[in-house]
Order: structure tokens, then sequence, then C-alpha cells
């Protein structure tokens, strides 16, 4: 199936909430965020874009450490 978001730049297709495998656009992707305290890789995407910085487990805080050390 098709990427029906065209923004997204989440590259786990085989995620059940990635917009390739579903017609809901981001809503499973953010759902699932919100509930486990993660952020979606959109967002660490933006700011590494070329993936230097360790992502650990996609929470807050990995996103907070990323950005305060890449735009802080
Ligand atoms: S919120 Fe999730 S589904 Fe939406 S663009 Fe970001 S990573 Fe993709």
């Amino acid at each position: 199936m098709a990427n029906n978001v065209p923004f997204c730049t989440c590259n786990s297709h085989d995620c059940p909430h990635n917009p390739c495998n579903h017609d809901e656009g981001c809503t499973p992707c953010v759902l699932s965020n919100l509930e486990s305290g993660e952020i979606p890789a959109c967002f660490f995407n933006i700011v590494d874009p070329e993936r230097k910085e360790d992502r650990g487990d996609y929470l807050r805080k990995d996103f907070a450490r990323i950005v305060q050390k890449l735009e802080g």
C-alpha cells in the first residue's frame, strides 16, 4: 500500500501504525506514541536527518537530548 501521508519519513514499513499499512493517516502513530511516551520518527528525522545521533528508544527524553545537542 502506498504511503498516504506524503510528509511521513518513517521507514518502519513493518509497523502496523505506519501510514503505508492503513488509511487513517497519522492518527494510529500519534496515539501509539502518546501512550508509550515516545516521539514519532518524523520528528527525529527532521532534527537529525542523517541519523548521526543515538535515538535510544525513541522516548521523549531521547528526542530532547538530540534537540539539545543539535539545536541547543
Ligand atoms: S506522526 Fe507518524 S505517521 Fe505521521 S508523519 Fe510522523 S512518523 Fe509518519
